[in-house]
């Protein structure tokens, strides 16, 4: 019988490490550059820390479980993953891309990948036929489901047929659910991006990133890239990512039990004029959503009425702090069009949905009660 994911948090089903490590139930950290051999020819299983080190190792294969791939990569941050990725495709190739994904995926795609020789088409995968946009040089989509930060959700099973059907890659970026909630390879895509940064450390202290794949040549292509160009993540970040993992389940219930109540308390304010959270039956991703996914996460955006306010919630909040990032214990809130998509072209920004009046918040666990009153006493300061 399969182990359930709390437990995979803690134990991997052919979990030899206690056996070889003194009995540690704590996975020791090997903060070591490089691995001596006992003879020419001979190797323990590891040589370099840039290729493999142990303590990365176990941390991929327990990443590798939670999202039931086959193989994963543990980088130095979301970023390094992504950008990693990228060099599996070649000048001329093409790729269809969400039109709303994380600012830095968007910056990475449009300076660097570009000037490399990759083109790329911007699509709303959510709502537009995005086989239309498959030419017979495209070689993947990438999506985020839901997006940052307009959280619009796509139906990945449907999704995956089409690039199934025309021999491409289905990407996708699971950092806003987890593999707590969502498992995009067991719905069709080839290749899952997290930053590991968000909900898998989950403390706000460690920056990280991961590729998963359930395809043999993909992680055959992307263990020879990390081994190349050398992005791959730190033993002590890696021991780091290892103990936050330990709590992804319950953090994440509780994270989402707050989401849901500061949802239905947005909803109820004047100074709000939408709430966009898949959680909500009113969000058109809602249905999609609980088909191929076993939550609505923790990440909820909002419009208020007018810039001012914005800026007034953002100067007034205390126990919510204004920060970029997301899926930490502690709930921040974040504006999207100075931070965390400040380098995405204004008419994107705006045609995303992305306006000045736009408040992003990842809820942490605290409790309820006192980031609601928080939020009262930062909404009463700008009226
Ligand atoms: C933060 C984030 C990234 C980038 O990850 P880093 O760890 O910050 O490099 C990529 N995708 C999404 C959806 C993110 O939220």
């Amino acid at each position: 019988m399969e182990l359930s994911i709390e437990t995979r948090c803690q134990h991997l089903a052919d979990d030899n490490s206690k056996k070889n490590h003194y009995g540690s139930i704590s996975f020791p950290i090997y903060q070591t550059a490089t691995f001596a051999h006992p003879a020419v020819g001979e190797s323990t299983g590891y040589d370099y820390s840039r290729l493999q080190n142990p303590t990365r190792e176990h941390l991929e294969k327990v990443v590798a479980s939670l999202e039931k791939g086959i193989d994963a990569l543990g980088f130095s941050s979301g970023m390094a993953a992504i950008a990693s990725l990228m060099e599996i495709f070649r000048p001329g190739d093409h790729l269809i891309v969400d039109a709303d994904l994380y600012g830095g995926s968007i910056r990475l795609f449009n300076n660097i990948s570009e000037k490399n020789g990759v083109e790329f088409t911007s699509v709303d995968c959510h709502k537009e036929d995005v086989e239309a946009f498959i030419t017979d040089k495209t070689k993947a989509v990438f999506i985020e489901t839901p997006t940052n930060p307009m959280m619009n959700v796509t139906d990945i099973a449907e999704l995956a047929k089409v690039t199934k059907k025309h021999n491409i890659l289905l990407i996708v970026d699971n950092t806003f659910l987890s593999p707590y909630f969502q498992n995009p390879l067991e719905l069709g895509a080839d290749v899952v991006v997290h930053s590991g940064t968000k909900f898998l450390g989950g403390h706000n202290d460690t920056i990280a990133g991961f590729l998963v794949t359930n395809d043999e040549a993909i992680s055959e292509k992307l263990r020879f890239i990390i081994k190349t160009t050398g992005a791959g993540l730190a033993p002590f970040d890696s021991w780091l990512i290892l103990r936050g993992i330990k709590t992804l389940a319950v953090r994440m219930e509780r994270a989402q039990e707050n989401a849901i109540k500061l949802a239905h308390w947005l909803e109820e304010q004047e100074l709000v004029k939408k709430v966009i959270y898949p959680g909500l039956p009113s969000h058109p991703g809602h249905e999609i959503m609980k088909k191929q996914s076993r939550g609505f996460g923790a990440m909820l955006t909002f419009e208020v009425t007018s810039k001012e306010v914005a800026l007034s919630i953002l100067k007034n909040v205390k126990v919510v702090s204004f920060a970029e990032s997301l899926g930490g214990t502690e709930t921040l809130i974040t504006y999207p069009t100075t931070q965390t998509h400040a380098d995405v072209p204004k008419d994107i920004q705006l045609k995303n949905g992305i306006t000045d009046c736009v408040l992003r918040m990842s809820v942490g666990i605290e409790h309820i009660d006192d980031i609601i009153a928080d939020l009262e006493n930062a909404f009463s300061n700008a009226k």
